[in-house]
């Protein structure tokens, strides 16, 4: 059924979330051939998250739960012919997410480094080329921002003995040493990597709490069913989760279909204290690892290979060929290189998102994450509150407003939201 497929639509950023919009708004009547996705990398739907080639980086959500197609469920456990409870490699998402994609859609390989809205309620985008290019509807979905470096290397000099960003695209240097700050996911996937490469290597994680993510079980489990008013302050919350006792993965996957509105209910300062003493509790029980990457980094404990240590770093120390931390209580531990392993920032800092900050057209989302943006419809706030026609965001921009607003399954009903929108025949911007 097309419904307007004249409509011109620039997706900015080709990762997940911009393949996820391209292929709703498909779905939804907007022809390919008028599908415009601005990514400078080589291929789409990769981005940060599915741009790994190791077979040991598993998805950390079932298969059943990551159809590209809200209408599909079982898309992708049908395309990878595995259960829907089972979790894939993480490599084999984007080959999915790209199959989707007819050729008449458009790749440009470029950033996008300005947008202006034109007085026909359409968008005008600037390339990094100087291009200019005028569109119907403009989606942003540009992700997380620069890898965080840690208090303790404030000062230091840079040093190739320091991988700041693991998600950079680049291997790992060999080594035999590793030693890695943050104990969360993605810790997992350089440790698995780096223990994978040789017999000899051994990984030491630090992190504030020394805790590891949680796994998931082997079989599926039903989530609880909470209404938004169980939870609707931070005290409400706590005790919600504190209740399920041993039911904690039923009680967290509960919440998910009313995170969103449970975030908005909050006032900043409870959002404010749960990132700060709740967050990293939450992610690792949120974000749970599958059952046999568990099993693998429980052998490699086991064996020795990987050591786990909860403390907080008081200095770092750069030799020629090694890396030192001393922990509060002097403990030391040297390894060959030290990669950093605590994510990206919430706060955006790609050429487009500095320049509608500085030019004034949006400001950054509730605690510096992400961007204004108005979630009940998708749409990009001005400063003063009021919201753009037609220039809609998604997928990690949304965490200042949405909070859980990076997984497959928020990212897809986001998508075909916008898409819905953006196909019908009135102008609803
Ligand atoms: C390591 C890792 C593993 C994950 N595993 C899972 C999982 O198993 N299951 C799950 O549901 N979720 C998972 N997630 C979460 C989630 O899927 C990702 O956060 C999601 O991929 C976000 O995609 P994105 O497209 O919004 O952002 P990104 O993947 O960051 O892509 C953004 C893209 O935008 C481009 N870009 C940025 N600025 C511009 C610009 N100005 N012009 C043009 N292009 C621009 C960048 O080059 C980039 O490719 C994982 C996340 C990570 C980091």
């Amino acid at each position: 059924m097309v419904i307007n497929s004249s409509k011109k639509v620039l997706i900015v950023g080709g990762g997940a979330s911009g393949t996820l919009t391209a292929i709703a708004l498909i779905r939804s009547g907007i022809a390919p051939a008028n599908i415009t996705i601005a990514e400078p990398r080589e291929l789409l739907g990769e981005g940060l998250a599915y741009q790994t080639r190791d077979e040991l980086h598993r998805l950390n959500v079932p298969s059943g739960r990551l159809s590209a197609v809200e209408e599909l469920p079982d898309d992708f456990a049908e395309w990878s012919k595995a259960p829907s409870y089972s979790f894939m490699e993480r490599r084999t998402y984007s080959t999915y997410l790209r199959g989707h994609l007819p050729d008449e859609v458009q790749h440009v390989r470029e950033f996008v480094t300005h947008i202006a809205p034109t007085i026909d309620q359409g968008v005008v985008a600037t390339f990094a080329s100087g291009d200019e290019e005028n569109f119907d509807g403009i989606v942003l979905a540009m992700g997380l921002g620069k890898a965080r470096t840690p208090e303790f290397l404030d000062g230091v000099p840079e040093s190739h003995l320091v991988i700041k960003d693991v998600w950079d695209g680049i291997a790992l240097p060999q080594s035999q040493r590793l030693l890695c700050f943050g104990t969360g996911l993605t810790f997992i996937d350089v440790a698995l990597s780096h223990l994978a490469r040789d017999p000899h290597n051994t990984v030491v994680a630090i992190s504030g709490s020394g805790n590891l993510p949680e796994r998931h079980e082997r079989s599926q489990i039903s989530p609880f069913t909470p209404s938004l008013s169980d939870v609707d302050t931070l005290e409400k919350l706590r005790s919600y989760l504190e209740q399920a006792g041993e039911s904690w993965r039923q009680a967290v996957d509960g919440l998910r279909p009313i995170m969103e509105g449970m975030w908005r209910t909050f006032t900043v300062e409870e959002r404010e204290e749960f990132l700060r003493t709740d967050g990293s509790n939450w992610f690792r029980r949120r974000h749970r690892i599958a059952p046999e990457v568990a099993d693998l980094v429980d052998a490699e404990i086991a064996a020795g290979r990987i050591h786990v240590v909860g403390g907080k770093v008081l200095e770092v120390h750069l030799g020629e060929n090694e890396v030192a931390l001393t922990l509060a209580g002097d403990e030391t531990f040297t390894g060959d290189y030290l990669a950093l392993c605590i994510g990206r920032d919430y706060e955006l800092s790609d050429p487009l998102t500095l320049n509608l900050l500085a030019e004034g057209k949006t400001s950054r989302g509730p605690l510096g994450m992400g961007l204004h943006v108005d979630v009940s419809t998708g749409l990009l706030m001005k400063p003063d509150g009021n919201s753009h026609q037609n220039i809609y965001a998604l997928g990690p921009l949304r965490s200042g407003e949405a909070f859980e607003s990076t997984a497959i399954p928020e990212i897809r009903k986001q998508a075909s939201l916008i898409a819905a929108r953006l196909s019908a025949p009135k102008n609803m911007g």
